[in-house]
């Protein structure tokens, strides 16, 4: 892969639409390298940075990207972001169709296809006043229409830019792959990026840095997404974007490197010594990732339920995302237990009938046709474990697939603390030598079907944890907040036989927990 440009934003091809890096003195780098690579039987892609480019932020300041916090935010930092809504398309429109048209490159990988952050520019404002009659909203709000609208349409102003980067490039030299930066996947709401963004892809890949389980959580996820083949994933030789010192060690980068082998994805790592270890694996790449079961991934999901009613400007932890964590729990469960998975997606529903069960980890969006899905799934013989609020309509304060569970919602129990304890052998049995499940947070209220089998129920601590102050010493133990002497009634994990199928309801997203059990 061959920088045209990065972040700074300076051209390294010989540009009549941007502006060339003063140091190259006019050499044509970019086509060089593209030139040299083509004489050695190299297949050269390009990179193209777009919306982090601070050549364009300085010198067209109407093209900035303008948070919430106002301009100020970008004070303390060292790029420079502009908006897609702004002339800026234009404008990467146009290197695009230069980069493209000009050099013979197999592909081109557009970097930084997102929104940094939540953009309340004057086109963006003008832009949402259009099409949908109103100010863009302020106020993080995930049951106000308003707000749902806002979100869809950045998801959608950004969808388009892809597509038209991707369609200018097309255009300019039939055959060339078109790929945008993916790594974001499993970023939070304030990216915009929606699982769409695939298909703006010839082939779907990204950039991570989190090690062996997550390029694993990736590749399963790219797998039911891409519209190409291989997907591809990218990491570095460190660990950290701000460190280019500190080396991983070699065998991590091997383990990277055959994680990516495994489920046939290239890697892009600039190792020779790592691509003479994975290639002679190359000719028994291809054909169907294999798994029993799946894992639910919502992108719709992926926000703080505790930041509702938050001003944009004073969010403090817009990615904590609880559907995010009980994902990524629930994968290394599974992992760990050597049961190989795959990921079924809300852009890819259709791939459920490939699997014998399904996991939906603390899923926080469903809608009633997807819910519907899941209900056949079921009825047809699947099996179905679902934890904390998945599939609640929060209007309507209830359950979309209550029948199935065999459970019916109430509302939330206790607070920062809860015990799951068993009331079955078996599921008692499997959590020795502990005799209850903590859980760090609430857990959900339900009242269970009488043809359902409780298999656990809802223990409270003691004490409410939040009384345990130091004036009155109302708490249970100094340091720890144990379980009441007597188990809870309410329900804590729901077995439940529907058609063919049975669902297990679990009343908290017990899987997000890096606990052994
Ligand atoms: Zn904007």
């Amino acid at each position: 892969m061959l920088y045209a440009n990065s972040h700074v934003g300076l051209a390294l091809w010989r540009t009549s639409v941007g502006r060339m890096h003063a140091n190259l003195r006019g050499r044509d780098l970019f086509g060089d390298l593209v030139g040299e690579c083509r004489r050695r039987g190299i297949h050269a892609l390009g990179y193209f940075s777009v919306t982090y480019d601070n050549w364009a932020f300085e010198n067209h300041p109407d093209w900035r990207l303008l948070p919430a916090e106002g301009p100020d935010y970008y004070l303390g930092g060292r790029a420079g972001i502009v908006c897609p809504n702004t002339a800026y398309r234009d404008y990467a429109l146009a290197c695009t169709r230069e980069i493209v048209g000009r050099y013979e490159i197999a592909g081109i990988f557009f970097d930084m296809t997102f929104w940094n952050t939540v953009c309340y520019c004057a086109r963006c404002t003008e832009r949402f006043r259009r099409e949908h009659g109103s100010e863009p909203p302020r106020r993080v709000d995930w049951d106000d229409a308003s707000w749902r609208a806002f979100h869809g349409a950045r998801q959608a102003w950004l969808l388009e830019f892809a597509r038209a980067l991707t369609g200018a490039a097309h255009a300019a030299r039939p055959g060339v792959t078109v790929e945008h930066q993916f790594a974001t996947i499993f970023g939070n709401w304030q990216r915009g990026q929606p699982l769409e963004i695939a298909s703006a892809c010839d082939y779907v890949g990204g950039d991570f840095y989190g090690g062996p389980t997550e390029h694993s959580l990736v590749c399963k996820t790219y797998d039911g997404l891409t519209r190409g083949r291989p997907i591809e994933l990218m990491t570095s030789r460190t660990r950290r974007g701000n460190d280019h010192v500190t080396q991983k060690p070699f065998e991590e980068l091997r383990t990277e490197a055959c994680v990516a082998t495994l489920h046939s994805a290239a890697l892009l790592l600039m190792l020779a010594k790592i691509a003479r270890e994975t290639a002679p694996y190359e000719p028994f790449l291809g054909g169907d990732l294999l798994a029993d079961v799946a894992l639910y991934f919502d992108k719709e999901s992926l926000y703080n339920p505790a930041e509702t009613g938050v001003d944009v400007a004073r969010l403090r932890a817009p990615d904590q995302c609880p559907h995010r964590d009980a994902l990524v729990g629930a994968a290394r469960l599974l992992q760990e237990a050597h049961l190989p998975y795959g990921v079924v997606t809300n852009a890819n529903l259709d791939r459920l009938a490939r699997y014998r069960a399904v996991i939906l980890p603390s899923v926080l969006e469903l809608t009633r046709e997807q819910a519907e899905r899941f209900r056949g799934f079921v009825r047809g013989g699947g099996v179905l474990v679902a934890t904390g609020p998945s599939s609640l309509d929060r209007k309507a304060g209830r359950f979309l697939l209550e029948d199935v569970f065999g459970a019916r919602y109430v509302g939330r129990l206790g607070t920062r603390l809860t015990y799951l304890t068993p009331r079955d052998r078996e599921v008692a049995d499997a959590i020795w030598p502990q005799d209850h499940l903590a859980h760090a947070g609430a857990m959900v209220q339900a009242v269970a079907a009488e043809d359902a089998e409780v298999l656990a129920t809802v223990t409270l601590p003691f004490a409410p944890p939040e009384q345990g102050t130091v004036i009155g010493s109302r708490f249970g133990a100094y340091w720890s907040n144990p379980p009441a002497l007597k188990a809870g009634s309410d329900p804590a994990a729901v077995l439940h036989r529907f058609g063919a199928g049975r669902a297990l309801w679990l009343a908290a997203p017990l899987e997000t927990t890096n606990e052994s059990v």
